[in-house]
C-alpha cells in the first residue's frame, strides 16, 4: 500500500527515453574497461530487451540475460 511513494526506486528500462518498467536485466562486460569478472547491468523492458541485447552482442559484451524480478513492485501498474 505504500509503494506509490517510492517512485525513484521503481526500476525502469535503460533504453534512452523509455520509461517502461524493467522486465529483464542484461549483464555485460567491456574487456577494455572492466575486469573479466565485473558485470555491468542494464535493465530492459520486453520491447527493448532485443535491441539492447543486440547492441551488446554486436560488440561481444553480452554475458547473460535474466528476468528482472522486483517483489516490491507487485501490484504497481
Ligand atoms: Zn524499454
Amino acid at each position: 500500500m505504500l509503494v506509490g511513494m517510492v517512485e525513484e526506486l521503481h526500476p525502469q528500462c535503460s533504453a534512452k527515453g523509455c520509461r517502461a518498467s524493467a522486465a529483464w536485466q542484461l549483464l555485460w562486460n567491456n574487456p577494455k574497461l572492466h575486469t573479466p569478472e565485473y558485470r555491468k547491468t542494464w535493465l530492459a523492458c520486453d520491447e527493448h530487451r532485443l535491441s539492447l541485447g543486440a547492441f551488446l552482442e554486436a560488440r561481444s559484451f553480452l554475458k547473460e540475460v535474466t528476468p528482472f524480478v522486483s517483489s516490491e513492485d507487485a501490484g504497481v501498474s
